[in-house]
Parts: C-alpha cells; structure tokens; sequence
C-alpha cells in the first residue's frame, strides 16, 4: 500500500500558501484535514487502520515569556525542524495550532505502535534548543487516535485525537495517549453531567455543607468550611470533586461559586459573630478579574461582614495567572476578606510563592496528618511547615484529623488550628445549626461550672 502524499515537506504550487503555515514552512491546519480526507477516502476498501496524533507543547507559553516573542517563534522553527526530520516518506506533519503540531501515519496499524512512534517525538523535542547563547528546554504531550473503519470522518478521528491528547495533559507532562471507547464514555458521562449541573444551578439546587474547624488547643469551633453538595433528580449525588472540576471546564464554576457564596453567607450570618466562614475558589476564577467584584457584591446584597470571610486557594491557582491572581487576592484583602492556602504540600508548590504573596493562613493537606502517626516524613515535613508559619506569621489549619491521637500530636507539635471527620463532618445548614446550639450549650454548662 503506498501513500499518494508526500512527507512534511513544503510542495509548490500555486494554492500553496493557503496550505502552509508561514512560520515553519510546514503544512497547515487545511493542509492536514484534506490529506487525513483523502487518506480515508483511499482506506474505503481497504482494512488497514492509520493513525493521526496532536502534539502539544507543554510550556511553550512561559518560555515565549521569558525569552521573547522572536526566540519563540525560531524554537517553533526548530520544533517543525525536528519533527519533519523525523517522518519517513509515507508520514507527515503539520503545525495545526500556535504550539500544536499534528502528525499523519499512515503506515501504523496499531495502538502499541502509534504510542511507540509518538514516545519518539516526544523524546525528539525534549532535547535542548538554542536560543542565542542560552538554552531552553520543552516536552510535549501527545494524543493518538486510530482509523479503523469506513464510518468515521476527518473531523471525529481529530476529535477523538483531541479527547486523547486532554487526558495526556490531565496526566503530567510529556504523556502519549492513545483514544480508547472508555474515553468517550467517560466524556459522555462528563457531557451529562455538565447538563443536569447547569439546570442544577439555574434552579439554585446545589447546596454548601458546613464543616468544622476548630482551635485545637481550646477544642473549641472557630468557623466553617463551606463543601458543595449536590444529589441530582436522575445521577443521583454527585461528589464536588466529580462536579467541581467539570464545572471548571465548561464555564459553569462563577455562577455555581456565586449561588454557593450567597447561600453559605445567608447561612453564616445567623451563627455567632466571632465564627467565621471558609469558602473556596477553583484556579480558574483566579483568572477571572469578575471574581473579585462578584464576591464583594454578594457580601454586598446578603450583609455578610468580610472580616468573617476566609478565601481558599491553592498553588494551582496561582500557578496560571500569578499577576491575575495577585490582583484578585489584594482587591479581597482590601476590605478584610482573608486569604488560605488549601491543600499545602501536594501541589507543584514553590515555596517562592510564599515570598510573593501574602496569606493569613495554610492549610496542610490530609496526606501528610494522615500519616503522622506512622510516618516519621510526615512527622517532619509538618513540623517543618508549622515552623515555616510562625516565621511568616501564617495561622495553621491541619485537615483531616481523624483520630484523637493525630490531634494531640499535632498539638505537642505547635499546630493551632484543625479541621476533619473528629470534630465533625460537613453538615448542612439546619444540623450546622444544631451542632453550634449544642457546642455552645456545652461552653455555657462548662463555663458556669
Ligand atoms: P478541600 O477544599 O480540600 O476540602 C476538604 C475535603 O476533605 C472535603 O471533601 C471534606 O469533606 C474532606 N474531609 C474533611 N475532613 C476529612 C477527614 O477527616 N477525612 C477525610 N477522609 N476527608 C475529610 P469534599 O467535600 O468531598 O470536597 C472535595 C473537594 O472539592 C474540596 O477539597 C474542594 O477542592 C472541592 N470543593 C468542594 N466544595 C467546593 C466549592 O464550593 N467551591 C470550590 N471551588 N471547590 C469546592
Ligand atoms: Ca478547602
Ligand atoms: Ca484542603
């Protein structure tokens, strides 16, 4: 079987440039979508799959950043350069994107091999390139998708590719995917529930869930976090970190994070003044400059005096947009909203981000407290980070405390604040509620005695 098209190189002809990206010299987006149509109309009697894959650069963005647009576009030079050196007379390559390339091969017939070849590229790109006297370094992630019958088009096979190659990035740096049924499930499942959430939030039925977080050394609560909670008519419940990520994607997350914000704060103000209330925002509305004004507007129209309200976020969010991020942060400081690190420990965390921005309080992650007991790392590791606050003059909150023992050692430790299943799960406002009467009935009792 011999492929009709060429390699990656550029042809002449008078339509060419239409078909050719400028930059690299290589075939563009068009180009590519007519050779995989014509590759598949000549596969219409013919049995033998093909594969086509998009590669992505990861990264590509802050090296742009910080070397400059020119020495950007000649690492895309050599990028083109690369990949094209690397197709063999019946494979191709396009650059279909500002740092997406796809490839073409119409010689592999199997997954094992699509993912073989594509482990290539990757390890291709990932050798240093020249820029001026310095050097700079890129992976790459990679999606695959295989042509296997006369039923598909262009379009769905790229899709597919697509589909793949966000879960190569999902999964790390410089992955190879290859597109599986269960991916499409699953991406049919995420479609559903993106639906039944949007509906959700337009008829205001997710809920936030109060959990507990307490002084440690005291035993007494200080203030909650508010958890999202939402069981739908048909899916039944669904877990936030099912739903919250979704919403994250498809753009659902600022009007889900406002109805959470109005309820909780309508919720919190009935509690004791010196409680306050702990509410989280995702990554990516750090990078939304309405974030800021949304929440003050809501504290606004529901009374909610901002010196109780704490902000959750974690490295991840500050990681994509530091300027944006910083700028949110300061805005909500300004009116004495204070601000958490969540999840400190697991992230890709840079203790220079410690240095950059300010925050009131740092969250430890579960991981580490629920290996305390067992585990001297972990032992170390958070004496480490409870030294590291005081120096910076950072509260503490240890999550996931379970177990009475885990509580007591964090205590002999220095660690004032903490928070899990021990002290109380989330609840929802009605038994929040109860368990403050409760909790505060007992202070009295304890108090008069
Ligand atoms: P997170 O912010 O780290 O929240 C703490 C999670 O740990 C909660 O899970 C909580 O129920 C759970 N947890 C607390 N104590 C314990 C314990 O002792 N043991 C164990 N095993 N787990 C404990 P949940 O409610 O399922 O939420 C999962 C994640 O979803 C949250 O992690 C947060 O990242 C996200 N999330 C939840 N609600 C919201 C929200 O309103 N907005 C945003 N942006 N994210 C939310
Ligand atoms: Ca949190
Ligand atoms: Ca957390």
């Amino acid at each position: 079987m011999q492929s009709p098209f060429g390699s990656g190189q550029i042809v002449s002809g008078t339509n060419d440039l239409a078909f050719t990206d400028p930059l690299t010299g290589l075939g563009n987006l068009r180009r590519f979508f007519d050779k995989v149509d014509r590759l598949i109309v000549e596969r219409a009697e013919d049995p033998a799959p093909f594969a086509v894959g998009i590669i992505d650069l990861d990264g590509f963005k802050p090296i742009n950043d910080l070397f400059g647009r020119k020495a950007g576009d000649n690492i895309l030079q050599q990028v083109a350069m690369r990949l094209s050196a690397s197709m063999d007379q019946h494979s191709s390559v396009a650059r279909v994107g500002a740092d997406e390339f796809a490839f073409l091969y119409p010689m592999v017939f199997s997954e094992d091999v699509a993912r073989e070849q594509a482990l290539m590229l990757i390890e291709i790109l990932s050798a240093p390139y020249d820029v001026g006297d310095r050097t700079a370094r890129l992976s790459a992630s990679v999606g695959c998708s295989l042509f296997y019958s006369g039923e598909e088009n262009t379009e769905t096979l790229v899709s597919k590719a697509e589909t793949a190659l966000y879960h190569a990035k999902r999964s790390g740096r410089g992955r190879v995917v290859v597109y599986t049924r269960e991916m499409e499930e699953a991406a049919k499942r995420m479609t559903r529930i993106e639906q039944a959430l949007r509906r959700a939030v337009a008829a205001g039925e997710v809920e936030p869930h109060f959990q507990p977080i307490v002084d440690l050394r005291r035993k007494q609560v200080i203030g909650f976090e508010a958890l999202a909670r939402w069981t739908d008519r048909d899916l039944g419940a669904v877990r936030p970190d099912v739903f919250i990520p979704i919403a994250e994607e498809r753009g659902i997350i600022g009007p889900l994070s406002q109805l959470l914000l109005r309820k909780a704060t309508e919720t919190a103000r009935n509690w004791p003044d010196e409680l306050f209330l702990s509410f989280n925002l995702s990554p990516s509305q750090l990078v939304d400059q309405n974030t800021g004004r949304d929440i003050l507007d809501i504290l606004d129209r529901t009374g909610f005096d901002p010196r109780r309200l704490e902000i959750e976020i974690t490295e991840t969010g500050l990681m994509s947009d530091p300027a944006s991020a910083e700028k949110i942060v300061h805005d909500l400081r300004a009116v004495g909203i204070r601000v958490s690190l969540d999840d400190f420990g697991t992230g890709q965390s840079s203790l220079g981000r410690l240095r950059e921005f300010h925050f009131d309080k740092l969250k430890i992650d579960r991981a580490f407290v629920s290996s305390i007991l067992e585990d001297r790392p972990s032992e170390h590791i958070i004496r480490a980070i409870l030294a590291m606050c005081e120096g910076l003059g950072m509260d503490v909150v240890a999550e996931g405390i379970e177990h009475e023992e885990q509580a007591s050692r964090l205590v002999q430790f220095g660690c004032g604040g903490g928070q899990g299943y021990l002290f109380g799960k989330p609840r929802d406002a009605e038994g929040t509620m109860n368990y403050l009467r409760e909790t505060y009935r007992a202070m009295a009792t304890w108090q008069d005695a």
